[in-house]
Parts: C-alpha cells; sequence; structure tokens
C-alpha cells in the first residue's frame, strides 16, 4: 500500500504569475515525530500509512505523493508597516489541496521544505524549535475553538540549519483553508494587474465565501466577508490572551484563520501592553493593539479592491471606507459578548461593559493571570471566591469588584451551577504557556525527547476540562520560568 493524497488542486490551475512551480528539496534522514492522526482521518488520508517510513519521505518533502502539484505561492506584505513588493513561500511549498469529511477544500503545506524562487536570502529550512512552537500552538488553537491554520506532521530531516547556533532541521505540515493573504492581493495590486487581482477574489469568493457568489456587488460583499471574519478572529483572540506577534499583511489570512504562528504567545498576567516578540521593538503588534493593526490591514485589503469596485476612483474609495466603517462595531460587538460570557453574564444590561472594564483595569494593576482569573471566577460562582482573589497581588481589589459582580449575577435566574458551567466552558484552564513550551522544546532539541511535547499537547486538547493528572499545566510560570521574549520562527 502507498499512501494515496486525494489531491484536487485549484490554486495550481490560477494563471502563472500566482506562484512558482518547484519541488521541495530532499532531506537526509526523515524521521516523523508526531502526525496528527485525528487531523489525518479528517483530511481522508490513512493515518497508519503516513506513520510508514514512505509516509515520513512524503511529509519530509523527500518524496512528492501522486497527484501534487507543488507550487510556492507569490505574495507581497507590509512588515511592521514597510511595504516589500515580493515576499512570497520562501520556505513553503503547497502540495496540494484535498476536499475534507466535510466538504471544505484544504491547503497541504511543507514548511520548511527547502528553497523556493522566493527564498531571498533564506535558507528555505526550518529548525526544530519553531516547528514544535507552530504544532503546539495552532493545535491549542484549533482546541479552544479559534479559526487557524492546522498541524498534520512535524518531521526532523535529519539535517541541521545554521541559525546563531548550529539546529536540528524540521519540516511542519501545515493545513489551511488556504494560504491566500493580504499580501497576495498587495502582490498584484503593486503590478498594476487588476486582471489577477479579479481572478484571484473570483478565487477567493468561489473557496471561501461562497454564498456571495451571486452577490449584487461581490467585491464589495467579499471585502465586507475578511473584514466580519477578521474582527471575529481578533476578538477571539483577545477573549484568550493570544498575542500573534507578527501581525504583518502577509501573515493575515483572507479565510480568517490564524496563520504564521512564529513569535506568537499567550500571556500570563493580563497587561494590555503585552509583548513578547523581540523584534516587535516599537510595540506595534502588543496584545491591545491587535484590532487596530487588523483593521489597518484590511485597509490595505481595501486598497487592492478598489479598482474592482468602480472605475470613478472617489466612490470607490467611499464605498469602501464604508465597509471598513463596519469592523469597530463588528469587533466590539464579537468582544464585548464574549467577555460577557466569561464573567457569567446571560444577559445585558446597561453598565456591565464598565463592570467588567473595571475587572480588566483591577487584574492590570494586580498583575492578576489572565486565564487563571476568569477560570477561577467561575468557581467563585459557587464558591468564596478564594482562589480568583489569590490571582490578585491586593486581593481587597477584587473584593470591590466582586461585591458589585455578586449583585449583578444575582439578578439572573441561573443557579450558581448552570453559571459555572457556562464560565467554565468559555474560559479555558490550559492554554500553551511561555515556559512550558520552551520546556518541551529544549528537552526535544537539546535530548531528543518527545515525552514533555506528547504530553503537553495531549493536555491542551482539551483546554477546558478539569485533568486533575495535569493540573501541573495550569499553572503561570514561577518568577524564574517566566519567558520574557520569543522570537521569530525561523
Ligand atoms: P514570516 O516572518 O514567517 O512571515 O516570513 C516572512 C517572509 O520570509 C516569507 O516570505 C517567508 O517565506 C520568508 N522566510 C522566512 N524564513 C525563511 C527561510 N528560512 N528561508 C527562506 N525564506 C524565509
Ligand atoms: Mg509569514
Ligand atoms: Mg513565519
Amino acid at each position: 500500500m502507498t499512501v494515496h493524497f486525494p489531491f484536487q488542486n485549484s490554486y495550481s490551475a490560477l494563471p502563472d504569475s500566482f506562484f512558482a512551480r518547484v519541488a521541495p528539496t530532499p532531506v537526509a534522514a526523515p524521521r516523523l515525530i508526531k502526525l496528527n492522526r485525528p487531523l489525518a482521518i479528517q483530511l481522508g488520508l490513512d493515518p497508519d500509512l503516513l506513520e510508514t517510513p514512505e509516509g515520513a519521505e512524503i511529509l519530509a518533502g523527500k518524496t512528492v505523493p501522486a497527484g501534487a502539484d507543488p507550487i510556492a505561492m507569490a505574495y507581497a506584505g507590509h512588515q511592521f508597516g514597510q511595504f516589500v513588493p515580493q515576499l512570497g513561500d520562501g520556505r513553503a511549498i503547497l502540495l496540494g489541496e484535498v476536499i475534507d469529511r466535510d466538504g471544505v477544500r484544504r491547503d497541504i503545506q511543507l514548511k520548511g521544505s527547502g528553497p523556493t524562487p522566493f527564498s531571498r536570502r533564506g535558507d528555505g529550512r526550518a529548525a526544530l524549535g519553531p516547528v514544535l512552537r507552530e504544532y503546539i500552538v495552532s493545535e491549542a488553537m484549533f482546541a479552544l475553538g479559534i479559526p487557524t491554520t492546522r498541524s498534520l506532521a512535524a518531521v526532523v530531516t535529519g539535517e541541521h540549519v545554521m541559525r546563531e547556533t548550529v539546529l536540528p532541521g524540521a519540516v511542519l505540515t501545515r493545513v489551511a483553508a488556504s494560504h491566500i493573504r493580504v499580501g497576495t492581493f498587495q502582490f498584484f495590486a503593486v503590478r498594476r494587474d487588476t486582471g489577477a487581482i479579479r481572478r484571484l477574489a473570483d478565487h477567493v469568493i468561489a473557496r471561501h465565501y461562497p454564498d456571495l457568489l451571486h452577490a449584487e456587488r461581490p467585491y464589495h460583499a467579499l471585502l465586507a466577508g475578511v473584514v466580519a471574519r477578521q474582527a471575529d478572529l481578533i476578538a477571539r483572540w483577545l477573549l484568550v490572551g493570544f498575542i500573534h506577534g507578527v501581525m504583518n499583511t502577509d501573515n493575515s489570512s483572507i479565510s480568517g484563520e490564524t496563520i504564521d504562528y512564529g513569535p506568537c504567545a499567550f500571556m500570563d498576567a493580563y497587561n494590555p501592553a503585552q509583548v513578547f516578540s523581540s523584534i516587535d521593538e516599537m510595540g506595534r503588534y502588543a496584545y491591545a493593539n491587535q484590532p487596530r493593526i487588523a483593521l489597518w490591514n484590511l485597509t490595505r485589503l481595501a486598497e487592492c479592491l478598489l479598482p474592482l469596485f468602480s472605475d470613478d476612483q472617489e466612490k470607490a474609495v467611499a464605498e469602501a471606507q464604508d465597509i471598513l466603517g463596519a469592523f469597530a462595531e463588528t469587533f466590539s460587538n464579537a468582544y464585548q459578548a464574549g467577555l460577557r460570557k466569561k464573567v457569567g453574564l446571560f444577559t445585558e444590561r446597561d453598565g456591565d461593559e464598565a463592570l467588567i472594564q473595571d475587572l480588566l483595569d483591577a487584574m492590570a494593576k494586580n498583575q492578576a493571570d489572565f486565564t487563571l482569573t476568569f477560570r477561577k471566577l467561575g468557581d467563585a460562582a459557587r464558591d468564596d471566591g478564594a482562589d480568583v482573589r489569590a490571582q490578585f497581588i491586593e486581593p481587597a481589589a477584587f473584593d470591590e469588584w466582586a461585591g458589585r459582580w455578586r449583585e449583578r449575577i444575582a439578578m439572573e435566574r441561573q443557579t450558581a451551577a448552570e453559571r459555572q458551567a457556562a464560565m467554565h466552558a468559555v474560559n479555558p484552564i490550559f492554554i500553551p504557556r511561555n515556559h512550558r513550551v520552551e520546556a518541551v522544546i529544549q528537552a526535544a532539541v537539546n535530548n531528543d525527547d518527545y515525552a514533555p511535547f506528547e504530553e503537553l499537547v495531549k493536555v491542551l486538547a482539551k483546554p477546558f476540562a478539569d485533568q486533575p493528572d495535569y493540573a501541573a499545566y495550569a499553572d503561570p510560570p514561577l518568577p524564574d520560568q517566566r519567558v520574557l521574549q520569543t522570537f521569530c520562527g525561523t
């Protein structure tokens, strides 16, 4: 038996200017580290065959499976606000697309599989640490119910990559609704190729927004659709304390998935200004800036679509501004609704928003752990709140707030048990804490020990379930375990 991928490739059927045909570069000694068996099944692939040596060769880019049409996608992008007219897949190769069990078309992409015409000065490779990091965090996001690219597999290549030090090389198999980014549109916009923009927009509508196929103004509706999905996505990030870290327009997905896990991180103590990425010196991509940056990125997308809106530039701009204007409200509605759920409110009343903001302010002042404060607040619906109090440097700050919160929830008819259950269903206990991710990477890279990786992945697959055997995974770092900086996935 050989591994069969039921490829049905649509992107590589687009015009030649959309990509470069390039095969992965064979590697020395592929070894499968992790196969995501449930995801393999969801994609219609045989997990047992993928775990054979032949499967590992495919997942490492050593063998190209039948039906694949390997390409590197072209894109441009604003990196930290600076426009780069050509980026493209410099170390990723799209093998092709499969239709999953739900009928959804999914890209299967190898990341770290060798140079492409878009590699510029890069080596086209990935180091083991960032591959494990992306695997852990993307799958954790999925388990949290947040739209995201997924990780099908991680393999080590048996080769080394040169970074600041010599590191083991690895390849991640990434699965996405597509890898089309804001930067993909920018690639054609900067070349004034309106035909290509239209072609790309039509492809995106058919693939990601099929409801809009017969809209009266499909390109306007497309922009509105991307705005809505991005607004919802960023709200979800904020509600779990996620900081993407490198929200460049080339890392901003048109399908509305979280994409490109580089220096991303979940915050421990709540701090709206939190930044982890070592290269984000100005805090451009700080936690609380993310909505603003998403809108900035969407504005770049709107600029690309203007030629499709109207020949009258002024009219097109006014229409685009109108559509972008919806971002603030869509985001705010999703964020506020999510916050209300996090504090256990079933109904909406005047003063709720201020009440919740007061909690966030007290958390920031008291370095309260973002995840545990909300999780333990769920328990406080049933008990005296001792555990949530303990998250605050000055527990009195919580007591003052808790009095008002108890008055507010007393206005609702739900029982304490119902409220706790509802809160626990939206407030995770387990997130991929930086210090845990780092420890897992160190064990793998230094000792070839993947047991910690396996255990962390397993715990994070059920982020809302109390897992008493793994309770320590819920703990914030001790002062000497704190990870202050993360680095770009290279
Ligand atoms: P990122 O910061 O991950 O979004 O990557 C930005 C750009 O750099 C993309 O075009 C990547 O394909 C490219 N890139 C990142 N790392 C490498 C590498 N090791 N080799 C070649 N290109 C790379
Ligand atoms: Mg990227
Ligand atoms: Mg990256």
